[in-house]
C-alpha cells in the first residue's frame, strides 16, 4: 500500500499524475485507488490550520521490485513532481510513503516497513479502508479499529467543478 499527500499546487492533479507515473514504471502496477481526503496540515508543532490543507489518498500496488527499488521509484516520482525537501513535515507538492508491503517487517536507515507512523494516522487508515475494508496493519491489527482510534480529522474531498465548461 502506498500513501500520497500533497498540500501545494494543484493537489488532486498532482496525486493523479503521480499514480499514472508509478503505474508506468516497469514492475509496478496500481491495482486500486481510494477516494481523496482532505486533512489539516500537521507540523512538528501540531496541527497548523494556517498552512494549506493536505489531500491524501492511498493506492494498492502490485510490485515485482525489491523494497529499496520501490523506494527509489517513489523518490523519483516525488522529485519529478517538484518536491523540495526542506523542513521535516513541511509543506510539499507531493509525498509518497510506503505504508505496507505484503506484511513485510524490516528496518534500516532508509526504509522501515510497515511505515512507523501509519497506525495512528486517519489520513492513511481511512482511505485504506476504501480499498480494503478487512485490511490488517502488520504488528497493529485491523485497520478499521486503528482508524476508529486515530484522532486526526479527515474529510472526504469532493473536487470543485472544472472552470470554464459549458454553461
Ligand atoms: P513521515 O515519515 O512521518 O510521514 P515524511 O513523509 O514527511 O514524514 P520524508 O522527509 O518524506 O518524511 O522521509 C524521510 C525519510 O523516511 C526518507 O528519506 C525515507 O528514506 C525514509 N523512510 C523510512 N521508511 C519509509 C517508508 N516506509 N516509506 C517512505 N519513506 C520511508
Ligand atoms: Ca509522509
Ligand atoms: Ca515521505
Amino acid at each position: 500500500m502506498l500513501a500520497f499527500g500533497s498540500n501545494q499546487g494543484d493537489r488532486a492533479a498532482t496525486i493523479r499524475a503521480a499514480l499514472e507515473a508509478l503505474d508506468a514504471v516497469p514492475g509496478i502496477r496500481i491495482e486500486a485507488v481510494s477516494a481523496l481526503y482532505e486533512t489539516p496540515a500537521l507540523k512538528l508543532t501540531g496541527v497548523d490550520h494556517d498552512a494549506p490543507a493536505y489531500l491524501n489518498a492511498v493506492a494498492r500496488i502490485h510490485t515485482a521490485l525489491p523494497p529499496h527499488a520501490l523506494l527509489d521509484a517513489v523518490n523519483e516520482v516525488e522529485n519529478e513532481f517538484g518536491r523540495v525537501r526542506e523542513e521535516r513535515w513541511g509543506d510539499r507538492t507531493l509525498d509518497i510513503d510506503i505504508v505496507d508491503l505484503d506484511g513485510r517487517e524490516s528496518s534500516d536507515d532508509r526504509l522501515t516497513l510497515p511505515h512507523p507512523r501509519a497506525a495512528e494516522r486517519a489520513f492513511v487508515l481511512v482511505p485504506w479502508l476504501d480499498v480494503d475494508q478487512d485490511a490488517v496493519l502488520t504488528g497493529h491489527g485491523p485497520v478499521a479499529a486503528l482508524a476508529a482510534r486515530a484522532t486526526d480529522t479527515v474529510t472526504l474531498y469532493v473536487e470543485p467543478p472544472a472552470q470554464g465548461g459549458a454553461s
